[in-house]
């Protein structure tokens, strides 16, 4: 949480929509006090929060007025203090949604991946009228597990598809994708799409051998922004500048 890139990208939107009383800042909570502090914010001033790992599950559990999208993921990252109780949402899905460079409906998918970040892409996936899902998860039964709950197929092998979506920590460790994913790059045009969760100071790697080959490619950060983004609007109810979150995030281009 010490590294969020979240309150930079939230106050130069705050900043750029003329909101000069408002103010974004980090608030590390231990798990066990989340409820007693969400339950204090609103007589402090604040009109929402963010929350991030391991507080997701919580912070749905909490909520007195939980979207059905929220409910659905089993997750929240987006709280709003309305004067009468907890709005929660979960504005991760619609960003992934918000980022494809085409539309999902009729599309196929292979999501890689079967932890909190996977829910989220799988739900947003089949909301979004995907024709197809498929999971893919180094531990398979949880991938087995998740697809029972929100839609999808298991499978043992990386398929084809219109949109590849890589939803796990692979590659965190400095490891290279490639050795852990069931995937090579000189088989990654095979979709039109590539998505990577991960982000960092440098495109990925998977990205960048995503890119060599013409797929369009969709990073991190964009991810962060779109999610950041649509939070804020919860908040405010004003649709920020994504240019100014984006360059308040300090992100890399790739030319
Ligand atoms: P979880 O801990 O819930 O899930 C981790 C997933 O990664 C599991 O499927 C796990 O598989 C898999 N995994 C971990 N290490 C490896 C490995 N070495 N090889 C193969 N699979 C591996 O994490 P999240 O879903 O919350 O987050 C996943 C990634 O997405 C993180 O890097 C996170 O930072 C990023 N993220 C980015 C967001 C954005 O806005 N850009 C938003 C949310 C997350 P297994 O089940 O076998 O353990």
């Amino acid at each position: 949480m010490g590294h969020s890139r979240s309150p930079a990208m939230q106050n130069a939107a705050l900043a750029a929509a003329g909101l000069a009383g408002w103010r974004y800042q980090l608030l590390p909570v231990a798990p066990p006090l989340l409820r007693e502090v969400v339950a204090a914010l609103p007589g402090a001033g604040f009109a929402g929060a963010n929350v991030t790992l391991p507080h997701k599950l919580e912070a749905l559990a909490l909520a007195t007025d939980p979207t059905a999208r929220a409910a659905a993921i089993g997750a929240a990252n987006t709280l709003v203090f309305d004067g009468e109780g907890v709005y929660a949402d979960n504005t991760d899905a619609p960003a992934l949604i918000a980022s494809l460079p085409f539309p999902v409906a009729g599309a196929t998918a292979l999501v890689l991946g079967a932890g909190g970040s996977a829910r989220g892409a799988v739900w947003a996936l089949a909301d979004a009228g995907a024709a197809d899902i498929l999971v893919w998860n180094r531990t398979p039964d949880r991938a087995r597990e998740l697809c029972d709950e929100l839609g999808g197929r298991p499978t043992p092998v990386a398929t084809p598809a219109d949109v590849l979506v890589n939803c796990t920590a692979a590659g965190l460790d400095g490891a290279s994708p490639f050795d852990v994913l069931p995937l090579t790059p000189d088989r990654l045009d095979r979709y039109r799409c590539v998505v990577d969760f991960v982000y960092g100071p440098h495109e990925s790697l998977l990205l960048a051998q995503a890119r060599a080959r013409n797929v369009d490619t969709v990073d991190g950060l964009d991810l962060l922004v779109k999610q950041g983004a649509l939070s804020f609007e919860r908040f405010t109810s004003i649709a920020p500048d994504l240019d100014v979150m984006r360059a308040a995030i300090g992100s890399y281009r790739p030319s």
